[in-house]
């Protein structure tokens, strides 16, 4: 599924990785294709601006990782938009169906799978979650469709209720509901007529029986290849019936996949299932996650930017042992020890990882080794200059004067720094001699 528009967005990216650096006319440009790309894959125009919109403001200025390459960064950052239109906020995945005979109005234009979709949800109920689950449907128009989810029902292995001529479509859902009661069924879906196009006298067929039937679930099935289209008839339905869900069918086809993206920004409505072909297990719950990473075909960047930014720390890590092994321990140095030991949990944590130190991180912290100094002396490394943080034997009264008041802090704790320093750059120079050092970084990461 999905395939046009993950071919698109791909050679977009293509061009954009093998580009060194990004410029903003870089990231401008690539998102002018990323906006042509989604208008033809269907999705509407407005959804459209307002989704490069946001990948722009997130991209820009947001620094490039290292080790990937620019374009892969803005993957990323539309893959992670893509997931958040799509899924929206916390909206539950699960269908209502505490309350039994919990009633399930199906909706939809004619062929759009609305038949076919209600008995997959039932084997699904079924096979899944072990409900007794009653179809319904409402189809007084059309017989053939009526023996239709009957026929579907056997196949799937659930009950259907028999059909009675002549009745209408609020007699079978009274009755539907009634039988459901009586009959200890946990769930009864209602199929209602499907119509050729949005049509007042189906719609007021659809309100009066949901009026009877107090769904738990209005779920309007949408064919997915019908792309821009298929935003229109959920917006009426919604605001005819309101709805509570999306079903999407046939994306198994060659889809435009526009649909979902525009389907879920525009209704705001969930999308909850989509279908993935003809048989009746062809049917998964939507994962924003998975359509996202198919959409881009490119789900492997995004777990290369996510690991980039660990590997990124490692060869930090690495850099530094590299310098302590030579002796040399400066300012910016002590400030990185000092923000990974933050970073590790504090004073408390890291002793309380080391075994046997847990007395001591009590005395420590009595002593004033806590994590208020580490941040004092990180503020009091920021407010020195380069040059100062490369060699802080330069520092002169006056300076040390600056400092401290830049930090907002006492000169007698920038000496305690400098001293401290001074004993840990002797320490470093000592174990570098040996080699120890940095054998002793490596085995801490
Ligand atoms: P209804 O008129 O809305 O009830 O539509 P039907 O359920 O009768 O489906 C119309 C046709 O679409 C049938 O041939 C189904 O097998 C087919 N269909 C339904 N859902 C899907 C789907 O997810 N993928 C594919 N490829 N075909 C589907």
């Amino acid at each position: 599924m999905f395939e046009s528009l993950s071919e698109r967005l791909g050679s977009v990216f293509d061009r954009l990785t093998k580009a060194g650096a990004l410029s903003e006319a870089d990231v401008d440009a690539a998102l002018r294709e990323v906006r042509t790309a989604l208008l033809e894959a269907d999705v509407s125009l407005a959804v459209a601006r307002d989704f490069i919109k946001a990948v722009k403001a997130k991209a820009t200025g947001q620094a490039v990782t290292k080790s990937v390459t620019p374009g892969q960064q803005v993957v990323k950052i539309v893959h992670d938009e893509l997931v958040h239109v799509l899924a929206g906020e916390g909206e539950p995945d699960a269908l209502k169906i505490d309350n039994p005979p919990s009633a399930i109005l199906m909706v939809g234009l004619q062929g759009s799978g609305k038949t076919t979709t209600t008995a997959k949800l039932a084997k699904r109920l079924k096979d899944k979650n072990g409900k007794k689950v009653l179809l319904a449907s409402l189809d007084t128009n059309r017989p053939a469709a009526m023996e239709q989810l009957a026929i579907l029902a056997g196949q799937v292995g659930v009950d259907s209720l028999p059909i009675v001529k002549g009745e209408t479509a609020v007699q079978i859902a009274k009755r539907a509901k009634t039988q459901a009661t009586l009959g200890g069924y946990d769930v009864v879906f209602l199929d209602t007529a499907g119509r050729l196009h949005i049509d007042e006298v189906l719609m007021d067929e659809v309100q009066a029986v949901r009026d009877i039937a107090q769904p738990r679930e209005t779920l309007l099935v949408v064919d997915g290849l019908t792309g821009q289209d298929a935003v229109n008839v959920a917006t009426e339905f919604d605001g005819k019936v309101g709805i509570s869900g999306v079903v999407l069918t046939r994306m198994d086809g060659d889809g435009r996949g526009g649909a979902a993206l525009s389907m879920r920004a525009v209704t705001g409505k969930p999308i909850r299932f989509v279908g993935l072909g003809e048989k009746m297990d062809a049917l998964e719950t939507f994962e924003a996650e998975r359509v996202a990473g198919r959409i881009l075909g490119m789900g492997d960047i995004v777990a290369l930017v996510e690991k980039a930014r660990e590997t990124f720390e490692a060869e930090q890590a690495e850099r530094m042992a590299k310098r302590f092994a030579k002796g040399l321990f400066n300012m910016n140095d002590m400030r990185s020890q000092l923000d990974q030991m933050l970073k590790m949990g504090g004073m408390q944590g890291l002793m309380g990882m080391l075994p046997g130190m847990g007395g001591m991180a009590k005395k420590a912290e009595e002593a004033g080794f806590n994590d208020k100094m580490l941040k004092h002396q990180i503020a009091l490394i920021n407010s020195m200059t380069k040059k100062e943080r490369a060699n802080p034997d330069l520092l002169a009264a006056s300076r040390k004067k600056r400092i401290a008041a830049g930090a907002g802090l006492e000169v007698s704790e920038l000496n305690k720094l400098l001293k401290q320093h001074k004993q840990m750059a002797e320490m470093m120079k000592k174990m570098g001699k040996g080699g120890m050092m940095k054998q002793a970084i490596k085995q801490m990461m």
